[in-house]
């Protein structure tokens, strides 16, 4: 068909088309050759600055063109790299370079912008480009390479476990993955790791701040490869885990809990039932106990002499030690008189001392016997006689200075009644004597005796040597003087009869007390008032009457308080006598 035309072309017509081919050929020729142009650069006139920048555009190469608006309100240069092979890759705009209307520029360098002041290769591009300045700029750009960051598999691979991001201790985002296709080493890659101080633009493949943080990067890599890599310990940061290795650790961590709870409760079963129980020492801890205590027996005799308490009480410890049947141990009479002091002012606390086995002490049975030698009856009582007579001959005191007092006093009590399992005994009523009993009954006309309110004790004290002595107890509804009086002398009888000489009674002011005084008043003898003779003093005595001095005291002051206007009582100056003896004051 061609040749037919050909054919049937004119010669004239033939050398004009081949002519023009010939033309078309050249100047594409030339078009090839030659920097690229804009096909925007001959269509419009050059007035505005833009558009003389833009007619003065050459291009380094066919990666760059001119995709400014078509109004121009301001230049686009762009540099889109051919791809050649695979054609399936979308175009992707490396670089573009924006001029605006007052000549000032930006760039942006895979979507990220890149100023003078982050790029140290831009530092020598001027503010403001100009006819002049723009194709440098071009021609530099297009030699300094894009910042290839970190591309290799495995730091990114790193970075996208942390959900992309590394970030720095203040918190700031030090590194992130960049999805952009970067070329490094002759491989391509379709991602990277890039500090956010990227300068983006470099002579080399990688900037310096790349550079330098590939260290970091490194050493993060070889700790989280090994955490990964090891198994989920309890002990790695979960920063360095991924979720799996998170949820294994959350496991072990719920199966250690589990089992130290178990074995708390354990322990503490345990420990619950030692303290209820105790525990025996073993015999080889007992022993060795006993070696240190042998071994060092010489320095607790050079340190405590003979008959000190410490010393004695090591020797009783040593002794308890040494036994190997408790029962069979004697204890020092001091040690159980020491036992008994701290048994009376606590018992719990004796038997807490005593059950920790620290130290061995008499058994709570064995005082039991020493507190209740003689039985605990209401009245007087032989043994308790007995005991005072022998305490006080112990003593060995001459007789000019046994002298002793008794003391009266009544105290109230709860009323109750109470069985007594050892002797079968109903206890709780009153008791006040054989004659003050048979007396009540005549005069109630009844056998039941009542419920007692009151105990009465009549306690004797030493005047020149020390003796607090409780020597009897009656249970009483309120005695009064007569009651007192058969019950006060038997006791100055059985103390008399025992070579305890009673030099004086003394009691509270109570109106029972001063009945008995009076009762031994001889209206020819002003003298008895305070004094009466002793009938069972082997030596001519007198048994003086003294009413308690404190009581007296308190009496004083009540009465003086109750003194005053509308008061109780009118007190005055001249009622108060001062005994020129013993100092006492008396109120008459
Ligand atoms: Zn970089």
């Amino acid at each position: 068909m061609v040749l037919q035309i050909r054919l049937e072309m004119p010669r004239k017509f033939f050398f004009q088309h081949r002519k023009k081919a010939e033309k078309d050929k050249r100047l594409k020729h030339q078009k090839t050759d030659s920097p690229a142009r804009s096909p925007l650069v001959n269509s419009l006139p050059s007035t505005s600055p833009l558009q003389q920048i833009c007619s003065a555009l050459t291009f380094p190469s066919t990666e760059w063109s001119n995709q400014s608006p078509a109004d121009l309100s301001k230049l686009q240069i762009c540099k889109i790299p051919q791809i050649c092979g695979n054609s399936s890759q979308p175009l992707r705009i490396v670089m573009n370079l924006t001029i605006n209307a007052d000549l000032s520029w930006s760039l942006f360098v895979h979507e990220h912008k890149v100023t003078r002041a982050i790029c140290s290769s831009l530092e020598e591009f001027p503010t403001r480009l100009d006819v002049g300045s723009v194709n440098n700029v071009i021609h530099t750009l297009d030699k300094l390479k894009v910042c290839a960051g970190q591309p290799d598999p495995s730091f990114v691979m790193m970075v996208s476990a942390k959900k992309g991001k590394i970030l720095s201790p203040d918190g700031s985002v030090a590194a992130q993955v960049d999805n952009v296709p970067v070329e490094f080493g002759g491989s391509n890659y379709d991602s990277t790791i890039r500090t956010s101080k990227c300068e983006m633009l470099s002579k080399y493949s990688k900037c310096s701040v790349c550079t330098k943080y590939r260290a970091n990067l490194r050493t993060m890599y070889h700790r989280w490869n090994n955490a990964s890599t090891a198994s989920s310990s309890v002990f790695i940061n979960e920063r360095y885990m991924k979720t799996p290795q998170k949820i294994d650790k959350i496991n072990q961590l719920r199966s250690r809990a589990y089992k130290a709870e178990q074995a708390v409760r354990i322990l503490t079963q345990k420990v619950q039932k030692l303290i209820a129980k105790g525990e025996q020492l073993d015999t080889g801890f007992q022993s060795d106990l006993l070696a240190i205590m042998h071994d060092n027996q010489g320095r607790v005799k050079e340190a405590y002499p003979e008959g000190s308490f410490a010393r004695l009480f090591w020797d009783e410890q040593l002794k308890a030690a040494t036994s190997s049947n408790s029962k069979q141990i004697r204890w020092h009479p001091v040690l159980v008189k020491w036992c008994l002091n701290l048994k009376l002012l606590s018992s719990s606390a004796y038997h807490a001392l005593r059950s920790t086995g620290f130290i061995k002490l008499p058994s709570e049975r064995t005082l039991f016997d020493y507190t209740h030698y003689y039985t605990n009856k209401v009245g007087f009582q032989e043994e308790v006689n007995q005991q005072l007579a022998e305490e006080v001959k112990r003593l060995s005191l001459p007789d000019s200075r046994k002298f002793v007092s008794l003391l009266i006093d009544e105290m109230k009590i709860k009323e109750g009644l109470v069985y007594n399992k050892h002797s079968g005994e109903i206890m709780g009523f009153t008791s006040l004597g054989d004659i003050n009993d048979d007396l009540l009954r005549l005069e109630q006309d009844s056998e039941l005796p009542k419920v007692a309110k009151q105990l009465l004790t009549i306690m004797v004290r030493g005047i020149l040597f020390h003796l607090n002595f409780p020597y009897a107890h009656f249970a009483s509804i309120g005695a009064t003087g007569d009651v007192l009086f058969p019950l006060v002398w038997e006791a100055i009888y059985r103390l008399e009869s025992s070579e305890i000489k009673v030099l004086c009674v003394t009691a509270d002011g109570a109106s029972t007390n001063r009945k008995f005084f009076r009762m031994h008043y001889d209206s020819n003898d002003p003298k008895s008032l305070y004094k009466t003779k002793n009938p069972y003093a082997l030596d001519d005595r007198y048994i003086y009457f003294v009413a308690d001095p404190p009581h007296l005291i308190k009496t004083v002051r009540n009465c003086w308080s109750h003194s005053c206007v509308n008061g109780t009582r009118l007190m005055q100056v001249y009622h108060i006598l001062v005994c020129k003896h013993c100092m006492l004051i008396l109120v008459l």
